[in-house]
């Protein structure tokens, strides 16, 4: 049997940590449904669209990664989907007791759901959307921390703000 993973994050922007994790999860899958989360509550800095985009540039070469957004619980679209598994990076203890909780609640909410840790590249352990925000809006050199097809773009945006 195929088995399908999701991947959910607000990817604003995507990373290197978060590619690394994509990257690991599609070989270990049959597909990776990387799910950008539309939150109405909060303005991201890139749209919907834009986050979208920059995945799906920086995931071109991964042939069984595709790219979605959800709006409300990722427990219910992954119901409506048909995925049981969400497979999610882990950067340090501080990732932990969030990661924990948000685990057991989406199998509270859905029992079938299973959460599935990797841990982060060695070199990713320290890096966030929002610290690469932060120094990009800053004019700092980003070239590091997020892939390299969509630096330009990113760097742009952030510079122009
Ligand atoms: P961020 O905290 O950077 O805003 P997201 O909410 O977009 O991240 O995160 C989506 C998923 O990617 C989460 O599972 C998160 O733990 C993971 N992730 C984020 N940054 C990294 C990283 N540097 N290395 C590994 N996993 C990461």
């Amino acid at each position: 049997m195929s088995k399908t993973v999701i991947c959910p994050g607000s990817f604003d922007p995507v990373t290197c940590g978060h590619l690394d994790i994509i990257k690991r999860a599609s070989g270990m899958f049959d597909k990776v449904v990387v799910a950008v989360l539309v939150n109405s509550s909060k303005t991201p800095t890139f749209t919907t669209e834009e986050r979208i985009d920059l995945l799906q540039q920086a995931t071109a070469g991964l042939r069984n990664v595709e790219i979605v957004s959800f709006e409300g619980l990722l427990a219910g679209y992954c119901k409506n989907s048909g995925i049981d598994t969400i497979v999610k990076g882990l950067r340090a203890v501080s990732d932990f007791e969030y990661e924990f909780q948000m685990a057991i609640a989406n199998k509270k909410l859905n029992p079938e759901l299973e959460t599935i840790f990797l841990t982060a590249d060695a070199d990713s352990t320290f890096l966030s959307s929002s610290m690469v925000r932060e120094i990009g809006s800053m004019g700092g050199d980003i070239r590091n921390f997020v892939p390299a097809c969509v630096h330009e773009r990113i760097a742009a945006k952030l510079r122009n703000r």
